[in-house]
Parts: C-alpha cells; sequence; structure tokens
C-alpha cells in the first residue's frame, strides 16, 4: 500500500487532517505519517522528521507526501536528499485536507502512487466544480446504464462518496457515473474527487455503467449501495431504531399479565387513627421506592398522587371518622379516578386508570399481598420489571415483553436480552390498558408493538420472525467459516473464556481464536495460588480444546475487586481504582513469575499470545515484559496489551514499540472514560451501550496502530452487532465475545 506523510506547520492541524481522512477509508488500514510542528505547539517543519516520516511510511509501495506552504515544501524538497530512494517519493501541490482525503481513500483500495498523487492533485475539483454550479453538460442517453436514485439527506457527500469509490476500487472494471437530474458528464466512479463533482444531492438521479471483467458486478454493487445509502444511517432509521428497541427478535402471543391475586378488603376495624395512618405511610413509602427505581416521567405522575395534599388530607380525615386505612384510601381514591372519568377530554380521562394503578399498588402495600406472578404463556405487558422479575422470565413461556417504562440500558432490558426474550421498553402506559388476551406482535429489534393486529401485519411478523430464524441458522451453519468483510478484509472472531467448558462452546461456535483467556478463573475462589504445573494443565486443555487455534492468555486481573483469598488485599475505598490487573502482578512477582513461566512453557507448544491487563503506564508494560523474559523463551509468543485506562488510550502510540497487539477492553475503558462503575445498575444510562468519548478514545488507539499493531476488541461491546461496524470502520481487526454469540458477529462482519 501506498504511504502517505503529511508535512504542516501545526501538529494538532495534521493529526486533525489524518483523522478526518481515515473515516473516508472505511475502517481500511493507512499507512499515514504526520511530520508537523516542533512539537505539538510550536510551528515549524523540520526536514529530519520529514525523512523519517517517509522512511516509516514505506512499505514498498513508494509514498506521496502532502504539504502545506512555504517551509513545508522547502523541508520536504531538502527531505528527499535525505531518503534512501527518492524515486519512490512524490511531492504532490495537492491542497492538505481535499488531497489527502482523496489520496487516502485511493492509497487505502489499492492505488499505486501515481494514481494517488493524482487524486490528491484534483482534491480541489470537487469543490471547484460545486461553487461554480457546472459540470459539464453531456447529452448522451443513458442507453446501457442503470439508474438509481440518492436517498442520503445529505446528498453523496464525502462518507459515502468514499464508500462508493472504495467498492468500485475492489472490481475489475471501469465504472462511470454520472448525475441525470443536472445533466452533468460521466465521471469514473474510482475517483473520489471526481465523484465529488457530480454534485448529488438527495433525490437525484445518477447513472451508472461500466466495463470490463466484473462490470455487471460493479453496478449491481454501486446501485445495491445507494439502497443502503452507502452505508449512513438516515435520520429516520435512526429514530426507528432508537427508543424502544430493547432486546431484539420477533414475539407474537396474547396480552399476558402479572397475575395479581384478587383484592378483597378484609373487614377489620380500625386501631385507632394514628396506627392506621402509620400503616398507610408505610405502604406509601414502599410504593414510592418501586415508583422511583422505575425513573420514568410516566410514573412520575404516580409519584405526585403519593403526596397529593387533597388525597391525604380526605384519607386523614376518613381515618379520624375511624375507618381502617385500606378502606380510606380505597374510597379516597375512588373519588378522585370518578372525577377524572367525568371530564371529556380524552387524555385526562385516561389518567383515572393511573389513579387507579397506584392506588391498587398501594393497597397491595397496605395488605401485604404477594408479588404477582404470570400466568399462561404469550407477550408479557407490565409497568417495568424488577431486575428478579426479569431473570425468573422463562424464554419458553413468555414470547416476548413489552414495557410501559424503561430505556435500553435499563436493567430489564439488558436480562431480557440475555434471555434472548425479544423486548420493547417505553411502550407507554396505554399499553398497560390492553385487555388480557388480545393478540400482541413485537418487534424487539425495532421498538414496533401492534395490538390485535390485521392479517397482513400479522404476516408481516411473522415473515421476519422467519428470516431471523433462518439468519441465526446462516449463522450457525457459516460458524467455521471466517469471517470477511464485504471489502474483503479478515477480521479473527475469538471467544472470551472463563472456563475450560467455555473453551469447548467457542470450538462448537466457530471461534477463530480465544481472543481473552480470564485466567482469574483458576486463582478465585481456593485457598492457595494454583502451582505452575497445575495452571500448564489448565492451559493446555483449553489449547487443546480448541483445536490448536491460538489462545490469548490474559495474565491475572486480580484486585480487592476480585480478592484472592490467600493474598487478602489491603482495605480500598475504590478498588476499581486500586491494585489491581498488572498492578497486583507486578505487587506480588512471585506469583506472577509463577504464571508466566506456565504461560512459557505451553507457548512452546501451541499458538498463544499474553497480554497484561490493567496497564496504565509504559513503564509497568517493561517491567512485565522484562519478568516475561525472565521467564524464559517462547519463539511466535505474541506480547500484547489491554487498553482499558484512558491514559493508555491517549499515549497508545508510547505503548506500540512494545507490544504485537492492543486488546480494548470496552467494559473497563467505558468504566473508566465515564467515571461510572460497570456493577452499578443505576448507571446503565452511561455504561450501556458505545459511548461517543469510548469511540474516540478506540479511533484514538487504531490510528496510533497503524499498520504495525493489531488491534482488537474484547469488552462486551464486540459482540454488540450494532457496533461491530462502527469498531471495524475504527480500525479493529480481531473481535472476540462470548462463546456463543461467535457466529453471529461472524455474520455482523461479513454484512460490513
Ligand atoms: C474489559 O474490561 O472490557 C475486559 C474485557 O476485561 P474484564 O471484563 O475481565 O475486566
Ligand atoms: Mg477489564
Amino acid at each position: 500500500m501506498v504511504g502517505l506523510v503529511v508535512v504542516c506547520h501545526s501538529r494538532p492541524l495534521a493529526r486533525a487532517a489524518v483523522a478526518l481522512a481515515s473515516e473516508m477509508t472505511q475502517g481500511q488500514p493507512l499507512s499515514v505519517e504526520v511530520a508537523a510542528g516542533l512539537d505539538d505547539t510550536t510551528f515549524g517543519t523540520d526536514a529530519v522528521a520529514i525523512s523519517e516520516a517517509i522512511a516509516a511510511a514505506d512499505n514498498g509501495d513508494g509514498v506521496v507526501v502532502l504539504m502545506d506552504l512555504g517551509s513545508a515544501v522547502l523541508s520536504a524538497e531538502l527531505a528527499l536528499e535525505m531518503v534512501d530512494e527518492p524515486d519512490r517519493v512524490i511531492l504532490t501541490p495537492a491542497p492538505l485536507v481535499e488531497g489527502l482525503i482523496a489520496a487516502a481513500v485511493a492509497a487505502a483500495s489499492g492505488a499505486d502512487r501515481h494514481e494517488v498523487a493524482e487524486e490528491a492533485a484534483n482534491g480541489l475539483a470537487g469543490k471547484i466544480s460545486h461553487l461554480d454550479g457546472a459540470a459539464a453538460s453531456d447529452k448522451s442517453d443513458a442507453d446501457g446504464a442503470t439508474r438509481f436514485t440518492i436517498h442520503n439527506p445529505h446528498g453523496l457527500h464525502a462518507r459515502p462518496a468514499a464508500r462508493l469509490v472504495t467498492t468500485v476500487r475492489g472490481f475489475d472494471a471501469r465504472v462511470e457515473l454520472r448525475n441525470a437530474t443536472t445533466g452533468g458528464g460521466w465521471v469514473p466512479a474510482s475517483s473520489l474527487t471526481r465523484v465529488a463533482t457530480l454534485g448529488a444531492l438527495q433525490n437525484h438521479e445518477l447513472d451508472v455503467r461500466g466495463e470490463g471483467r466484473d462490470a455487471a458486478e460493479a453496478v449491481r454493487a454501486v446501485v445495491a449501495l445507494s439502497a443502503s445509502c452507502f452505508g449512513e444511517t438516515t435520520a429516520d432509521e435512526a429514530d426507528r431504531r432508537h427508543p424502544g428497541a430493547a432486546s431484539p427478535g420477533i414475539g407474537i402471543g396474547p396480552a399476558l399479565r402479572f397475575h395479581e391475586s384478587p383484592l378483597t378488603l378484609p373487614d377489620v376495624p380500625s386501631r385507632g387513627a394514628a396506627h392506621e395512618w402509620g400503616r398507610l405511610q408505610n405502604a406509601l413509602a414502599d410504593v414510592r421506592r418501586d415508583l422511583s427505581r422505575l425513573h420514568s416521567p410516566i410514573f412520575d405522575a404516580h409519584l405526585l398522587l403519593l403526596d397529593d395534599d387533597d388525597l391525604l388530607a380526605d384519607v386523614r380525615a376518613r381515618l379520624d371518622r375511624d375507618e381502617p386505612a385500606p378502606q380510606a384510601w380505597s374510597a379516597a381514591t375512588a373519588l378522585i379516578a370518578a372525577r377524572f372519568d367525568e371530564l371529556t377530554d380524552p387524555y385526562l380521562q385516561a389518567r383515572a386508570a393511573d389513579v387507579r394503578a397506584v392506588a391498587h399498588q398501594v393497597l397491595r402495600a397496605l395488605l401485604e399481598l404477594p408479588a404477582p406472578t404470570v400466568d399462561g404463556d404469550g407477550v408479557l405487558l407490565a409497568a417495568d420489571l424488577t431486575p428478579a422479575e426479569a431473570a425468573a422470565l422463562e424464554p419458553k413461556r413468555i414470547a416476548g415483553v413489552v414495557l410501559a417504562s424503561g430505556s435500553p440500558t435499563s436493567h430489564a432490558a439488558i436480562l431480557t436480552r440475555t434471555r434472548g426474550i425479544p423486548a420493547v421498553v417505553g411502550a407507554g402506559p396505554h399499553i398497560l390498558d390492553i385487555p388480557d388476551g388480545t393478540l400482541i406482535a413485537l418487534d424487539g429489534g425495532t421498538g414496533e408493538v401492534v395490538a390485535d393486529p390485521s392479517d397482513p401485519v400479522l404476516a408481516t411478523f411473522r415473515e421476519r420472525a422467519e428470516k431471523q430464524h433462518v439468519r441465526r441458522n446462516e449463522a450457525h451453519a457459516r460458524a467455521a467459516d471466517p469471517a470477511v468483510t464485504a471489502a474483503g478484509v479478515r477480521i479473527e472472531v475469538g471467544a472470551n473464556l472463563g472456563s475450560v467448558e467455555d473453551a469447548r462452546t467457542a470450538a462448537v461456535n466457530g471461534a477463530d481464536l480465544a481472543g481473552l483467556v480470564r485466567t482469574e478463573f483458576l486463582f478465585l475462589d481456593r485457598t492457595e495460588a494454583p502451582t505452575t504445573d497445575e495452571q500448564v494443565a489448565v492451559y493446555r486443555e483449553i489449547a487443546e480444546a480448541l483445536g490448536g487455534r491460538r489462545i490469548t492468555l490474559r495474565t491475572l486481573d486480580a484486585g480487592s475487586d476480585k480478592p484472592l483469598p490467600y493474598l487478602p488485599p489491603p482495605a480500598e475505598a475504590n478498588p476499581f481504582l486500586g491494585v489491581r490487573g498488572l498492578r497486583h502482578s507486578l505487587a506480588h512477582p512471585a506469583l506472577f513469575a509463577e504464571q508466566l513461566r506456565a504461560i512459557v512453557q505451553v507457548a512452546r507448544e501451541t499458538p498463544m499470545s499474553v497480554m497484561f491487563p490493567m496497564v496504565t503506564t509504559v513503564d509497568e508494560l517493561k517491567q512485565a515484559r522484562e519478568m516475561l523474559a525472565e521467564a524464559g523463551d517462547a519463539p511466535g509468543l505474541q506480547v500484547g496489551m489491554m487498553v482499558e485506562v484512558p491514559a493508555a488510550a491517549l499515549r497508545a502510540a508510547e505503548f506500540v514499540p512494545y507490544v504485537d497487539f492492543f486488546s480494548i477492553g470496552t467494559n473497563d475503558l467505558t468504566q473508566y472514560t465515564l467515571a461510572a462503575e460497570r456493577g452499578n445498575p443505576d448507571l446503565l444510562s452511561l455504561t450501556a451501550g458505545l459511548d461517543p468519548a469510548v469511540a474516540d478514545l478506540i479511533d484514538h488507539v487504531c490510528r496510533a496502530a497503524g499498520d504495525r499493531v493489531l488491534v482488537a476488541v474484547c469488552g462486551e461491546l464486540a459482540g454488540d452487532d450494532a457496533v461491530v461496524p462502527r469498531l471495524l470502520t475504527a480500525g479493529v481487526r480481531e473481535l472476540s465475545v462470548a462463546p456463543g454469540l461467535v457466529p453471529l458477529v461472524k455474520q455482523a462482519v461479513r454484512a460490513h
């Protein structure tokens, strides 16, 4: 691949330009070096730094150098005199930003250095054409061409255009495009700068035609890409996917709800106003606690009712007249509900149901009635689920769950996902008014819920269910095949293991490797550390279960959050910020050395990688590597580190010389980046999903790694097929996930 060098007076400017260009290459790796500024803040250019950057960027296919102005050009010329093979280097007069983007797309798709330089030099063509408002007119008809429409809201702007160019360049064909709506001329689809001159806006019609061996296939690919908005998510799609989609899958069945034992008011006389008032206060406190847990505006009205002065005054007056608490509460709330019933506005009328629901809840608490249960099979409709309720749902009986409250990151949503039950959350309180037994169809992937669907609607849900079933079966049928993206990039999909049993499951599910073996499983829950021999036996067993595929052993990740009984940790106020991961191993060198010896011994017999958890500084990594070297030689042993501390992510470039790979632990990286403890259920809105700040760190790590160091992700996010495309675009080349998810993640890679 042709290397690129960015010469610029400002280092931040050069880095930003590289970041922008990298976004355009659809995750294809680039060989790009920056020689800019005298340091992070001082403007200037340095010929020696440029010559070094050229040497670093050159993988044998030559280098194209982009410069800003003035001394940048002079320094670059001087640098040419210092490099070994100046003939392989082209200094291009291209504009820095536009030229770099065009060059990056061309280089990433395999163009030679002359083509890359030409693309870069044409970098302004799109802008010129746009501002002149005129592409050359070509009246020739569309004979032999296929017409398609641009659906992207912002037209064929840089990112979708880059996707188009990259795709076209993958075929043995000369493909051309023209804008039929504006009547412009034909331009080569392999040139980003020329595609930009099409000025293709949303709803414009474009013609595509091709020549050469793969022409028909290339044209089909372009049309297919346009149908998928060139991989861009449209605002509509984002909206459609957004709030309710909680757990993918189709659920069809009769509406069910928690079965509550019938409520009859016991005929027990009052034990005095004060006592009855105390009973009521306790019940109100219980319900208040339950409702607050729902964290939803839907239930705020319910909460308000519990503190309603008028209502409570009425109840108090009734208690003073010697009514027992259940009767007083029941009568007072019935009056309020009846007042709502009398209103003409349908929205306000519906509030009567709210009043009755909360009144009911308080009565149950007052009467200490048992928790509700679900009877029968079907789709469960409920206000929300406690974690215990969600965990108790049986996937064989519950075809789906629809919750009035909650978000996709709520505990209930996550639990339905792990249990494989399709679910829609945040559906609104009206779902609680649907009569029992009504047929419900839901799509947990889109958030759609239909009550009493018509036959054609039901048929579409059944069709989707069938397709998903087929998809799952297909994924399993292809589980053992390699995962290759549509652009031809092979992605290793490995499994995260915490036992020998997991290794067997991983093998059955077609894992390409074990991307993370959490070796602590061997060290916890016992009274003394495992011996070297014991460790060797288990590591060997894992390697054998995986049939000789590479296993990545992570050294012991202990600390006061995962304490070892035989090495009791000191009390720490914040175990996650304490002596954990590699810090713990370095603090207990004898234990660490023993593990490293076991690892080296097995690495002599089987393909193996070793990685260190929670690395924060280069110095720690160097110490670990020294200890590894002392443990002995194992040719072929790959050495890596987990990137799960933001400091390590931000300084990734400094770790590059000391590792063969990075493995990003998104679980901890998210926790530390967002200052949100990973196990805290109240912080799921922060910790579930890929936060943009974490995505930025992942991008940064991939850029720092370049071609020199492989980047893997082994945190839970690697198993989220909505996140996989983003990771691949960033440049991640290996994913390691729960063993059962391997087939589906491979499919997500293939679809990218
Ligand atoms: C991570 O932090 O993302 C990770 C994979 O490690 P663990 O979950 O074992 O901390
Ligand atoms: Mg971790």
